[in-house]
Protein backbone atom coordinates (compact mmCIF):
# COMPACT_ATOMS: atom_id res chain seq x y z
CA UNK A 1 0.00 0.00 0.00
CA UNK A 2 1.11 3.64 -0.63
CA UNK A 3 0.07 6.49 1.45
CA UNK A 4 -2.71 8.57 0.10
CA UNK A 5 -0.28 11.65 -0.22
CA UNK A 6 2.20 9.95 -1.56
CA UNK A 7 3.25 11.42 -4.95
CA UNK A 8 1.29 10.25 -7.61
CA UNK A 9 4.23 10.25 -10.51
CA UNK A 10 6.34 7.85 -9.06
CA UNK A 11 7.89 5.54 -11.69
CA UNK A 12 9.74 2.27 -9.79
CA UNK A 13 10.99 4.69 -7.10
CA UNK A 14 12.94 1.73 -5.96
CA UNK A 15 15.09 0.45 -9.11
CA UNK A 16 15.46 3.70 -10.77
CA UNK A 17 15.54 6.63 -8.24
CA UNK A 18 16.70 8.69 -10.81
CA UNK A 19 12.94 9.07 -12.24
CA UNK A 20 11.95 10.52 -9.04
CA UNK A 21 14.87 13.32 -7.91
CA UNK A 22 16.58 13.76 -11.31
CA UNK A 23 15.97 15.17 -14.88
CA UNK A 24 11.93 13.96 -15.21
CA UNK A 25 11.70 16.26 -11.84
CA UNK A 26 13.22 19.18 -14.10
CA UNK A 27 11.32 18.12 -17.17
CA UNK A 28 8.08 17.03 -15.79
CA UNK A 29 7.63 19.12 -12.50
CA UNK A 30 9.44 21.78 -14.50
CA UNK A 31 9.78 24.84 -13.21
CA UNK A 32 8.91 27.73 -15.54
CA UNK A 33 10.55 31.25 -15.10
CA UNK A 34 9.82 32.48 -11.92
CA UNK A 35 9.71 35.83 -13.10
CA UNK A 36 6.94 38.51 -12.16
CA UNK A 37 3.56 37.42 -11.84
CA UNK A 38 1.90 39.71 -13.90
CA UNK A 39 -1.29 38.84 -16.29
CA UNK A 40 -2.98 38.11 -12.34
CA UNK A 41 -6.36 36.20 -12.63
CA UNK A 42 -9.15 38.18 -11.18
CA UNK A 43 -9.81 36.52 -7.95
CA UNK A 44 -13.26 35.40 -7.94
CA UNK A 45 -14.93 32.64 -5.04
CA UNK A 46 -17.10 30.97 -7.61
CA UNK A 47 -14.53 28.83 -8.71
CA UNK A 48 -16.93 26.88 -10.72
CA UNK A 49 -17.96 29.47 -13.14
CA UNK A 50 -16.24 29.27 -16.41
CA UNK A 51 -12.66 31.61 -16.19
CA UNK A 52 -11.33 33.38 -19.22
CA UNK A 53 -8.27 33.72 -18.41
CA UNK A 54 -5.81 31.18 -19.49
CA UNK A 55 -2.81 31.53 -17.57
CA UNK A 56 -1.69 30.29 -13.94
CA UNK A 57 1.18 30.17 -11.70
CA UNK A 58 0.65 26.43 -11.52
CA UNK A 59 -1.28 23.92 -14.00
CA UNK A 60 -1.93 20.49 -12.03
CA UNK A 61 -3.47 18.04 -14.17
CA UNK A 62 -5.61 15.36 -12.34
CA UNK A 63 -7.47 16.07 -9.11
CA UNK A 64 -6.59 12.35 -7.75
CA UNK A 65 -4.23 11.75 -4.20
CA UNK A 66 -1.79 13.89 -4.87
CA UNK A 67 -3.40 16.59 -6.87
CA UNK A 68 -5.67 17.80 -3.99
CA UNK A 69 -2.66 17.86 -2.00
CA UNK A 70 -1.01 19.94 -4.45
CA UNK A 71 -3.50 22.00 -4.82
CA UNK A 72 -4.16 22.35 -1.42
CA UNK A 73 -0.89 23.53 -0.66
CA UNK A 74 0.26 25.70 -3.56
CA UNK A 75 -2.91 27.97 -2.70
CA UNK A 76 -2.22 27.87 0.90
CA UNK A 77 -0.52 31.23 1.29
CA UNK A 78 -2.79 33.15 -1.56
CA UNK A 79 0.25 34.03 -3.52
CA UNK A 80 -0.07 31.76 -6.33
CA UNK A 81 -3.07 30.99 -8.80
CA UNK A 82 -3.40 27.41 -9.70
CA UNK A 83 -5.49 25.33 -12.18
CA UNK A 84 -6.46 22.15 -11.03
CA UNK A 85 -7.99 19.92 -14.12
CA UNK A 86 -9.91 17.08 -13.29
CA UNK A 87 -10.90 14.24 -16.16
CA UNK A 88 -13.89 13.17 -13.84
CA UNK A 89 -16.71 14.78 -12.77
CA UNK A 90 -17.25 16.29 -9.19
CA UNK A 91 -17.49 13.69 -6.26
CA UNK A 92 -21.53 13.95 -6.23
CA UNK A 93 -21.87 9.98 -6.27
CA UNK A 94 -23.10 9.31 -2.91
CA UNK A 95 -21.71 5.74 -2.83
CA UNK A 96 -18.34 7.78 -2.85
CA UNK A 97 -19.01 8.78 0.55
CA UNK A 98 -20.06 5.83 2.23
CA UNK A 99 -17.41 3.22 3.01
CA UNK A 100 -19.18 -0.29 1.87
CA UNK A 101 -19.92 1.67 -1.61
CA UNK A 102 -16.71 1.12 -2.24
CA UNK A 103 -17.57 -2.09 -3.67
CA UNK A 104 -20.66 0.08 -5.97
CA UNK A 105 -17.71 1.61 -7.66
CA UNK A 106 -15.64 -0.97 -8.26
CA UNK A 107 -17.18 -1.29 -11.89
CA UNK A 108 -19.24 2.29 -11.84
CA UNK A 109 -17.79 3.82 -15.61
CA UNK A 110 -19.25 7.25 -14.42
CA UNK A 111 -16.38 7.78 -11.62
CA UNK A 112 -14.00 5.18 -12.80
CA UNK A 113 -11.33 4.83 -15.46
CA UNK A 114 -12.00 0.48 -15.68
CA UNK A 115 -8.82 -0.41 -17.19
CA UNK A 116 -7.88 -4.37 -18.21
CA UNK A 117 -4.42 -5.51 -18.69
CA UNK A 118 -3.68 -6.98 -22.13
CA UNK A 119 -3.93 -10.85 -21.71
CA UNK A 120 -1.44 -12.01 -18.89
CA UNK A 121 1.11 -14.51 -20.82
CA UNK A 122 1.63 -15.46 -17.09
CA UNK A 123 -1.76 -15.83 -16.16
CA UNK A 124 -3.35 -18.32 -19.59
CA UNK A 125 -4.14 -15.55 -20.94
CA UNK A 126 -6.45 -14.23 -18.80
CA UNK A 127 -6.72 -10.23 -18.83
CA UNK A 128 -6.77 -8.28 -15.27
CA UNK A 129 -9.50 -5.35 -14.44
CA UNK A 130 -7.88 -2.63 -12.92
CA UNK A 131 -9.93 0.21 -11.47
CA UNK A 132 -8.76 4.05 -11.31
CA UNK A 133 -10.61 6.82 -9.91
CA UNK A 134 -11.54 9.63 -12.63
CA UNK A 135 -13.56 11.69 -10.47
CA UNK A 136 -12.66 14.96 -7.91
CA UNK A 137 -10.61 13.03 -5.12
CA UNK A 138 -9.18 10.28 -7.80
CA UNK A 139 -8.37 6.85 -6.39
CA UNK A 140 -9.14 8.02 -3.04
CA UNK A 141 -12.62 8.54 -3.55
CA UNK A 142 -12.75 4.84 -4.60
CA UNK A 143 -10.68 2.99 -2.75
CA UNK A 144 -10.51 0.52 -0.18
CA UNK A 145 -9.89 3.48 2.69
CA UNK A 146 -7.60 1.05 4.26
CA UNK A 147 -4.90 3.15 6.10
CA UNK A 148 -1.41 1.89 5.46
CA UNK A 149 1.66 3.66 5.20
CA UNK A 150 4.31 0.62 4.58
CA UNK A 151 7.12 -0.59 6.40
CA UNK A 152 9.83 1.80 7.78
CA UNK A 153 12.06 -0.98 6.40
CA UNK A 154 10.79 0.02 2.80
CA UNK A 155 11.43 4.04 3.29
CA UNK A 156 15.02 3.23 4.35
CA UNK A 157 15.52 1.14 1.35
CA UNK A 158 14.41 4.00 -1.17
CA UNK A 159 17.26 6.12 0.99
CA UNK A 160 19.36 3.81 0.47
CA UNK A 161 19.25 3.62 -2.84
CA UNK A 162 19.67 7.10 -2.75
CA UNK A 163 16.85 8.96 -2.85
CA UNK A 164 18.15 11.56 0.69
CA UNK A 165 14.73 12.51 2.38
CA UNK A 166 12.71 9.51 2.03
CA UNK A 167 13.87 7.31 4.68
CA UNK A 168 11.37 6.68 7.47
CA UNK A 169 12.67 9.28 10.03
CA UNK A 170 12.60 11.53 6.90
CA UNK A 171 8.69 10.46 5.89
CA UNK A 172 7.10 10.13 9.20
CA UNK A 173 6.73 13.66 10.38
CA UNK A 174 4.55 14.22 6.99
CA UNK A 175 2.53 11.50 8.06
CA UNK A 176 1.98 13.09 11.27
CA UNK A 177 1.24 15.99 9.82
CA UNK A 178 -1.26 15.07 7.16
CA UNK A 179 -3.07 13.26 10.20
CA UNK A 180 -6.05 13.56 12.07
CA UNK A 181 -5.55 10.48 14.27
CA UNK A 182 -8.91 9.44 16.03
CA UNK A 183 -6.76 7.72 18.86
CA UNK A 184 -4.66 10.56 19.27
CA UNK A 185 -0.96 11.79 18.54
CA UNK A 186 1.69 9.83 19.82
CA UNK A 187 4.99 8.98 18.66
CA UNK A 188 4.09 8.02 15.02
CA UNK A 189 0.78 9.85 14.57
CA UNK A 190 -0.65 13.76 14.52
CA UNK A 191 -3.82 15.20 15.60
CA UNK A 192 -5.10 18.05 13.34
CA UNK A 193 -3.78 17.28 10.11
CA UNK A 194 -6.30 17.60 7.09
CA UNK A 195 -6.61 13.98 7.12
CA UNK A 196 -9.71 11.88 9.35
CA UNK A 197 -7.57 8.32 10.07
CA UNK A 198 -10.53 6.13 12.32
CA UNK A 199 -11.16 2.91 13.65
CA UNK A 200 -13.67 1.14 12.47
CA UNK A 201 -17.25 1.18 13.74
CA UNK A 202 -18.76 -1.78 13.73
CA UNK A 203 -18.36 -5.01 15.81
CA UNK A 204 -18.02 -8.15 13.63
CA UNK A 205 -17.48 -11.74 15.24
CA UNK A 206 -15.93 -12.70 12.00
CA UNK A 207 -13.34 -10.28 12.23
CA UNK A 208 -12.63 -10.88 15.74
CA UNK A 209 -12.39 -14.60 14.93
CA UNK A 210 -9.71 -14.03 12.03
CA UNK A 211 -7.53 -11.86 14.61
CA UNK A 212 -7.88 -14.62 17.09
CA UNK A 213 -6.87 -17.46 14.80
CA UNK A 214 -3.94 -15.44 13.79
CA UNK A 215 -3.03 -14.75 17.18
CA UNK A 216 -3.17 -18.25 18.36
CA UNK A 217 -1.54 -19.35 15.30
CA UNK A 218 1.70 -17.24 16.54
CA UNK A 219 1.53 -13.89 14.72
CA UNK A 220 1.36 -11.57 17.35
CA UNK A 221 -1.46 -9.15 17.39
CA UNK A 222 -0.82 -5.48 16.55
CA UNK A 223 -2.94 -2.70 17.79
CA UNK A 224 -1.29 -0.65 14.70
CA UNK A 225 -0.32 -1.35 11.61
CA UNK A 226 1.26 1.82 10.95
CA UNK A 227 3.01 2.05 14.54
CA UNK A 228 6.44 0.97 16.24
CA UNK A 229 5.99 -2.03 13.46
CA UNK A 230 3.85 -3.42 10.43
CA UNK A 231 3.86 -7.09 11.43
CA UNK A 232 1.16 -8.70 13.20
CA UNK A 233 -2.72 -9.36 12.93
CA UNK A 234 -5.28 -6.53 14.21
CA UNK A 235 -7.88 -4.30 12.81
CA UNK A 236 -7.35 -2.14 9.86
CA UNK A 237 -7.81 2.09 10.69
CA UNK A 238 -9.67 3.76 7.72
CA UNK A 239 -9.13 6.89 6.50
CA UNK A 240 -12.60 8.12 7.49
CA UNK A 241 -14.15 10.76 9.34
CA UNK A 242 -17.16 9.99 10.90
CA UNK A 243 -18.01 6.80 9.08
CA UNK A 244 -17.82 8.87 5.75
CA UNK A 245 -14.90 8.51 3.48
CA UNK A 246 -12.32 10.93 3.87
CA UNK A 247 -10.59 11.57 0.00
CA UNK A 248 -8.38 13.78 -0.46
CA UNK A 249 -10.96 15.38 -2.49
CA UNK A 250 -13.01 15.70 0.77
CA UNK A 251 -9.63 16.79 3.31
CA UNK A 252 -7.73 18.76 1.10
CA UNK A 253 -10.00 20.04 -1.72
CA UNK A 254 -13.07 21.36 0.10
CA UNK A 255 -10.78 23.25 2.91
CA UNK A 256 -9.23 25.13 -0.33
CA UNK A 257 -12.26 25.21 -2.50
CA UNK A 258 -13.03 28.76 -1.11
CA UNK A 259 -9.73 30.12 -1.97
CA UNK A 260 -9.98 33.16 -4.94
CA UNK A 261 -6.93 31.89 -6.12
CA UNK A 262 -7.71 28.08 -6.80
CA UNK A 263 -9.51 27.00 -9.66
CA UNK A 264 -10.83 23.70 -10.36
CA UNK A 265 -11.95 22.46 -13.99
CA UNK A 266 -13.99 19.25 -14.37
CA UNK A 267 -14.61 16.78 -17.20
CA UNK A 268 -11.37 18.59 -18.20
CA UNK A 269 -9.51 16.22 -19.86
CA UNK A 270 -5.35 17.26 -20.34
CA UNK A 271 -4.54 16.03 -23.54
CA UNK A 272 -0.69 16.79 -24.11
CA UNK A 273 1.81 19.63 -21.79
CA UNK A 274 3.39 21.88 -24.50
CA UNK A 275 7.11 22.87 -23.88
CA UNK A 276 9.02 25.33 -25.29
CA UNK A 277 12.48 23.35 -25.51
CA UNK A 278 12.65 21.38 -22.30
CA UNK A 279 10.15 23.70 -20.45
CA UNK A 280 6.77 22.61 -19.89
CA UNK A 281 4.74 25.67 -20.58
CA UNK A 282 1.06 24.97 -20.75
CA UNK A 283 -1.18 22.45 -20.72
CA UNK A 284 -3.78 21.48 -23.64
CA UNK A 285 -7.32 20.02 -22.60
CA UNK A 286 -10.60 19.45 -23.50
CA UNK A 287 -13.66 20.55 -22.37
CA UNK A 288 -17.36 20.26 -23.59
CA UNK A 289 -15.74 19.70 -26.73
CA UNK A 290 -13.65 22.89 -26.56
CA UNK A 291 -9.88 22.63 -27.26
CA UNK A 292 -8.14 25.30 -24.20
CA UNK A 293 -4.98 25.98 -23.50
CA UNK A 294 -3.58 27.07 -19.62
CA UNK A 295 0.06 28.04 -19.03
CA UNK A 296 2.38 28.11 -16.45
CA UNK A 297 4.24 31.01 -15.47
CA UNK A 298 5.72 28.62 -13.24
CA UNK A 299 5.52 25.36 -13.16
CA UNK A 300 3.45 21.99 -15.29
CA UNK A 301 2.41 19.37 -11.87
CA UNK A 302 1.27 15.86 -13.67
CA UNK A 303 -0.77 14.11 -11.01
CA UNK A 304 -2.75 11.56 -12.94
CA UNK A 305 -1.69 8.44 -11.71
CA UNK A 306 -0.01 5.59 -12.33
CA UNK A 307 -1.43 4.94 -15.90
CA UNK A 308 -2.52 8.43 -17.15
CA UNK A 309 0.55 10.06 -15.85
CA UNK A 310 3.08 8.31 -17.84
CA UNK A 311 0.43 8.37 -20.92
CA UNK A 312 0.32 12.04 -21.00
CA UNK A 313 3.63 12.19 -21.35
CA UNK A 314 4.26 10.03 -24.22
CA UNK A 315 1.85 11.69 -25.60
CA UNK A 316 3.76 14.78 -24.90
CA UNK A 317 7.12 13.76 -26.50
CA UNK A 318 8.37 12.59 -22.94
CA UNK A 319 8.65 9.00 -23.26
CA UNK A 320 11.01 6.30 -25.26
CA UNK A 321 11.91 7.90 -28.23
CA UNK A 322 11.80 4.96 -30.28
CA UNK A 323 8.25 4.43 -29.28
CA UNK A 324 7.28 8.00 -29.72
CA UNK A 325 8.22 7.83 -33.25
CA UNK A 326 6.42 5.39 -34.05
CA UNK A 327 3.50 7.19 -33.43
CA UNK A 328 4.95 10.25 -35.36
CA UNK A 329 5.18 12.73 -31.95
CA UNK A 330 8.28 14.74 -31.58
CA UNK A 331 10.77 13.34 -29.26
CA UNK A 332 11.49 16.42 -26.33
CA UNK A 333 13.41 13.84 -23.83
CA UNK A 334 14.10 10.34 -24.63
CA UNK A 335 13.35 9.20 -21.18
CA UNK A 336 13.11 5.25 -21.40
CA UNK A 337 11.85 5.23 -17.72
CA UNK A 338 8.35 6.91 -18.87
CA UNK A 339 6.08 4.19 -19.04
CA UNK A 340 8.22 1.25 -17.67
CA UNK A 341 9.10 -0.69 -14.52
CA UNK A 342 5.34 -0.58 -14.08
CA UNK A 343 4.44 -2.50 -10.44
CA UNK A 344 1.88 -3.74 -8.76
CA UNK A 345 1.19 -6.54 -6.60
CA UNK A 346 -1.62 -8.50 -7.91
CA UNK A 347 -3.90 -9.98 -5.32
CA UNK A 348 -6.24 -13.37 -4.93
CA UNK A 349 -8.97 -13.29 -3.15
CA UNK A 350 -10.27 -16.67 -1.63
CA UNK A 351 -13.88 -17.46 -0.59
CA UNK A 352 -14.97 -19.34 2.21
CA UNK A 353 -18.04 -20.64 2.88
CA UNK A 354 -19.53 -19.50 6.94
CA UNK A 355 -21.49 -22.13 8.73
CA UNK A 356 -23.52 -19.37 10.20
CA UNK A 357 -25.41 -16.06 8.80
CA UNK A 358 -23.04 -13.47 10.15
CA UNK A 359 -21.51 -12.08 7.69
CA UNK A 360 -22.27 -9.15 4.99
CA UNK A 361 -24.27 -11.65 2.63
CA UNK A 362 -27.02 -12.59 5.22
CA UNK A 363 -27.05 -9.14 5.63
CA UNK A 364 -27.46 -7.54 2.24
CA UNK A 365 -29.84 -10.80 0.80
CA UNK A 366 -32.03 -9.95 3.66
CA UNK A 367 -34.61 -7.18 3.05
CA UNK A 368 -35.07 -5.95 6.88
CA UNK A 369 -31.75 -6.88 8.32
CA UNK A 370 -30.53 -4.60 5.02
CA UNK A 371 -33.09 -1.82 6.10
CA UNK A 372 -32.03 -2.17 9.15
CA UNK A 373 -28.36 -1.73 8.34
CA UNK A 374 -29.46 0.87 5.99
CA UNK A 375 -30.84 2.93 8.82
CA UNK A 376 -28.27 2.01 11.54
CA UNK A 377 -26.04 3.81 9.07
CA UNK A 378 -27.85 6.96 8.30
CA UNK A 379 -28.78 7.28 11.99
CA UNK A 380 -25.68 6.42 13.73
CA UNK A 381 -22.77 6.32 11.03
CA UNK A 382 -22.11 2.61 12.29
CA UNK A 383 -22.40 -0.82 11.29
CA UNK A 384 -22.03 -3.29 8.11
CA UNK A 385 -21.96 0.20 5.46
CA UNK A 386 -19.00 1.61 7.34
CA UNK A 387 -16.89 -1.97 6.00
CA UNK A 388 -13.81 -0.73 4.29
CA UNK A 389 -12.00 -3.14 1.61
CA UNK A 390 -10.89 -5.16 4.90
CA UNK A 391 -12.18 -4.98 8.22
CA UNK A 392 -9.28 -7.19 9.80
CA UNK A 393 -5.74 -8.25 8.74
CA UNK A 394 -2.19 -9.97 8.76
CA UNK A 395 1.73 -9.01 7.94
CA UNK A 396 3.78 -11.85 8.46
CA UNK A 397 6.77 -13.37 7.14
CA UNK A 398 6.53 -16.66 4.89
CA UNK A 399 9.78 -17.70 6.04
CA UNK A 400 11.26 -16.88 9.37
CA UNK A 401 14.73 -15.80 7.78
CA UNK A 402 13.01 -12.79 5.91
CA UNK A 403 13.61 -9.36 8.29
CA UNK A 404 10.13 -8.50 7.47
CA UNK A 405 6.71 -9.29 6.55
CA UNK A 406 6.51 -10.30 2.68
CA UNK A 407 2.59 -11.05 2.53
CA UNK A 408 -0.28 -9.30 3.41
CA UNK A 409 -3.94 -10.56 4.31
CA UNK A 410 -7.23 -8.79 4.26
CA UNK A 411 -9.84 -10.35 5.91
CA UNK A 412 -13.64 -9.29 5.10
CA UNK A 413 -16.51 -10.38 6.09
CA UNK A 414 -18.62 -10.94 2.67
CA UNK A 415 -17.87 -12.85 -0.83
CA UNK A 416 -18.57 -12.50 -3.98
CA UNK A 417 -17.35 -14.12 -7.88
CA UNK A 418 -16.15 -10.51 -8.69
CA UNK A 419 -15.74 -7.32 -6.73
CA UNK A 420 -18.09 -5.17 -7.66
CA UNK A 421 -20.80 -7.87 -8.53
CA UNK A 422 -23.60 -9.66 -6.31
CA UNK A 423 -22.62 -10.85 -2.91
CA UNK A 424 -23.22 -14.20 -2.94
CA UNK A 425 -26.11 -16.16 -1.99
CA UNK A 426 -25.03 -18.11 1.05
CA UNK A 427 -23.20 -16.91 3.98
CA UNK A 428 -19.60 -16.44 2.78
CA UNK A 429 -16.52 -14.86 3.56
CA UNK A 430 -13.59 -13.23 1.91
CA UNK A 431 -9.49 -14.09 2.84
CA UNK A 432 -7.58 -11.63 0.04
CA UNK A 433 -3.82 -12.63 -0.17
CA UNK A 434 -1.07 -10.50 -1.92
CA UNK A 435 2.72 -10.24 -1.88
CA UNK A 436 4.21 -6.65 -0.24
CA UNK A 437 7.30 -6.93 -3.25
CA UNK A 438 5.95 -8.05 -6.45
CA UNK A 439 8.96 -8.87 -8.38
CA UNK A 440 7.14 -8.68 -11.89
CA UNK A 441 7.05 -5.75 -14.72
CA UNK A 442 5.05 -3.96 -16.32
CA UNK A 443 4.79 -1.65 -18.80
CA UNK A 444 2.24 1.43 -20.72
CA UNK A 445 2.72 2.62 -24.33
CA UNK A 446 0.55 4.28 -26.19
CA UNK A 447 -0.83 2.91 -29.35
CA UNK A 448 -1.84 6.11 -31.24
CA UNK A 449 -1.00 9.56 -30.88
CA UNK A 450 -4.27 10.69 -30.93
CA UNK A 451 -5.23 11.80 -27.28
CA UNK A 452 -8.67 11.53 -26.92
CA UNK A 453 -9.49 9.00 -29.87
CA UNK A 454 -13.32 9.67 -30.50
CA UNK A 455 -13.69 13.11 -29.34
CA UNK A 456 -15.38 13.25 -26.45
CA UNK A 457 -15.40 9.96 -25.55
CA UNK A 458 -14.27 9.87 -21.76
CA UNK A 459 -12.70 6.26 -22.00
CA UNK A 460 -10.38 6.79 -24.29
CA UNK A 461 -7.76 5.18 -22.32
CA UNK A 462 -9.74 2.31 -21.08
CA UNK A 463 -8.54 -0.98 -22.89
CA UNK A 464 -12.08 -2.33 -22.56
CA UNK A 465 -12.64 -5.39 -25.10
CA UNK A 466 -15.45 -3.44 -27.02
CA UNK A 467 -12.98 -0.65 -27.67
CA UNK A 468 -9.85 -0.38 -29.86
CA UNK A 469 -7.10 -0.03 -27.47
CA UNK A 470 -5.05 3.06 -27.46
CA UNK A 471 -2.55 1.98 -24.85
CA UNK A 472 -0.39 -1.40 -24.87
CA UNK A 473 -0.14 -2.17 -21.24
CA UNK A 474 1.14 -5.43 -20.35
CA UNK A 475 1.72 -6.64 -16.49
CA UNK A 476 3.89 -9.80 -16.40
CA UNK A 477 2.76 -11.90 -13.44
CA UNK A 478 4.79 -15.41 -13.91
CA UNK A 479 2.60 -17.42 -11.82
CA UNK A 480 5.61 -18.25 -9.41
CA UNK A 481 5.45 -14.97 -8.39
CA UNK A 482 2.28 -14.86 -5.95
CA UNK A 483 1.83 -18.88 -6.27
CA UNK A 484 3.79 -20.03 -3.88
CA UNK A 485 3.66 -17.70 -1.05
CA UNK A 486 0.27 -16.62 -1.50
CA UNK A 487 -0.99 -20.35 -1.59
CA UNK A 488 1.80 -21.01 1.39
CA UNK A 489 0.08 -18.29 3.12
CA UNK A 490 -3.74 -18.98 2.67
CA UNK A 491 -3.17 -22.77 3.82
CA UNK A 492 -1.31 -21.04 6.83
CA UNK A 493 -4.49 -18.65 7.42
CA UNK A 494 -7.33 -21.14 6.41
CA UNK A 495 -5.59 -24.23 8.89
CA UNK A 496 -5.76 -21.51 11.80
CA UNK A 497 -8.94 -20.76 10.99
CA UNK A 498 -11.22 -23.77 11.93
CA UNK A 499 -9.48 -26.95 10.24
CA UNK A 500 -7.86 -30.07 12.54
CA UNK A 501 -7.19 -29.75 15.98
CA UNK A 502 -8.60 -26.03 15.88
CA UNK A 503 -12.47 -27.32 15.32
CA UNK A 504 -13.20 -26.59 18.75
CA UNK A 505 -11.96 -23.74 19.31
CA UNK A 506 -13.88 -20.21 19.35
CA UNK A 507 -13.27 -19.12 15.33
CA UNK A 508 -14.13 -22.73 14.50
CA UNK A 509 -17.68 -22.89 15.41
CA UNK A 510 -18.24 -19.38 13.56
CA UNK A 511 -15.81 -20.05 10.38
CA UNK A 512 -16.31 -22.77 7.79
CA UNK A 513 -18.65 -25.15 6.74
CA UNK A 514 -17.13 -25.80 3.28
CA UNK A 515 -13.18 -25.82 3.48
CA UNK A 516 -13.97 -26.07 -0.35
CA UNK A 517 -11.85 -23.01 -1.82
CA UNK A 518 -12.61 -23.03 -5.60
CA UNK A 519 -14.64 -20.48 -5.47
CA UNK A 520 -12.64 -17.96 -6.01
CA UNK A 521 -9.31 -17.61 -7.12
CA UNK A 522 -10.34 -14.35 -8.48
CA UNK A 523 -7.39 -11.93 -9.37
CA UNK A 524 -6.84 -8.24 -8.55
CA UNK A 525 -4.24 -5.07 -9.32
CA UNK A 526 -6.07 -2.34 -7.51
CA UNK A 527 -4.05 -1.54 -5.15
CA UNK A 528 -0.70 0.14 -6.02
C1 LIG B 1 -10.02 0.09 -6.15
C2 LIG B 1 -8.81 0.65 -5.43
C3 LIG B 1 -8.61 0.34 -4.09
C4 LIG B 1 -7.53 0.87 -3.41
N1 LIG B 1 -7.43 0.66 -2.07
C5 LIG B 1 -6.49 1.32 -1.36
C6 LIG B 1 -6.49 1.26 0.05
O1 LIG B 1 -7.34 0.62 0.67
N2 LIG B 1 -5.51 1.94 0.72
C7 LIG B 1 -4.55 2.68 0.05
O2 LIG B 1 -3.69 3.28 0.70
N3 LIG B 1 -4.55 2.74 -1.29
C8 LIG B 1 -5.51 2.11 -1.99
N4 LIG B 1 -5.55 2.23 -3.35
C9 LIG B 1 -4.48 2.97 -4.01
C10 LIG B 1 -4.62 4.49 -3.86
O3 LIG B 1 -5.97 4.88 -3.94
C11 LIG B 1 -3.80 5.11 -4.97
O4 LIG B 1 -2.46 4.68 -4.83
C12 LIG B 1 -3.80 6.62 -4.94
O5 LIG B 1 -5.12 7.12 -4.87
C13 LIG B 1 -3.11 7.12 -6.19
O6 LIG B 1 -3.09 8.53 -6.16
P1 LIG B 1 -2.66 9.36 -7.42
O7 LIG B 1 -2.80 10.79 -7.05
O8 LIG B 1 -1.37 8.85 -7.90
O9 LIG B 1 -3.71 8.98 -8.55
P2 LIG B 1 -5.28 9.06 -8.54
O10 LIG B 1 -5.80 9.23 -7.15
O11 LIG B 1 -5.76 7.90 -9.31
O12 LIG B 1 -5.59 10.41 -9.27
C14 LIG B 1 -5.35 10.65 -10.62
C15 LIG B 1 -6.41 11.64 -11.09
O13 LIG B 1 -5.98 12.22 -12.30
C16 LIG B 1 -7.09 12.26 -13.19
N5 LIG B 1 -6.53 12.26 -14.54
C17 LIG B 1 -5.81 11.29 -15.12
N6 LIG B 1 -5.44 11.65 -16.36
C18 LIG B 1 -5.95 12.88 -16.56
C19 LIG B 1 -5.90 13.78 -17.65
N7 LIG B 1 -5.24 13.47 -18.78
N8 LIG B 1 -6.53 14.97 -17.54
C20 LIG B 1 -7.18 15.30 -16.40
N9 LIG B 1 -7.26 14.47 -15.33
C21 LIG B 1 -6.65 13.29 -15.41
C22 LIG B 1 -7.86 11.00 -12.88
O14 LIG B 1 -9.18 11.06 -13.35
C23 LIG B 1 -7.76 10.97 -11.37
O15 LIG B 1 -8.78 11.70 -10.75
C24 LIG B 1 -6.61 1.70 -4.08
C25 LIG B 1 -6.79 1.99 -5.43
C26 LIG B 1 -7.89 1.50 -6.10
C27 LIG B 1 -8.11 1.87 -7.54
Amino acid sequence: MVPLTAPAFVIDPVRRPRYLFGSLKEMVYCAADAGPRGNHMTDTNNNDAPHDATEFDYVIVGAGSAGCVLANRLTADGKHSVLLLEAGPKDTNIWIHVPLGYGKLFKEKSVNWMYQTEPEPGLHGRQVFQPRGKVLGGSSSINGLLYVRGQHEDYDRWRQHGNAGWGYDDVLPYFKRAENQQRGADDYHGVGGPLSVSDWRHADPLSEAFVKAAVEAGIPFNPDFNGARQEGAGYFQTTTRRGRRASSAYSYLRPARSRGNLHVETAALAQRVLFEGRRARAVEYRQNGSLRTARARKEVLVSGGAYNSPQLLQLSGVGPAELLKQHGIDVVLDARGVGNDLQDHLQVRLVTRCAQSVTLNDVVNHPVRKVLAGLQYAALRKGPLTIAAGTAGAFFKTNPRLATPDIQIHFIPFSTDKMGEKLHSFSGFTATVCQLRPESRGSLKIRSADPTGAAGNPHQLSCDRDRPRRLHRRHSYPAQDFGGAGAQALLRQRGLSGSGQDQRRGIARLLPEDRRHGLSSDLDLPHG
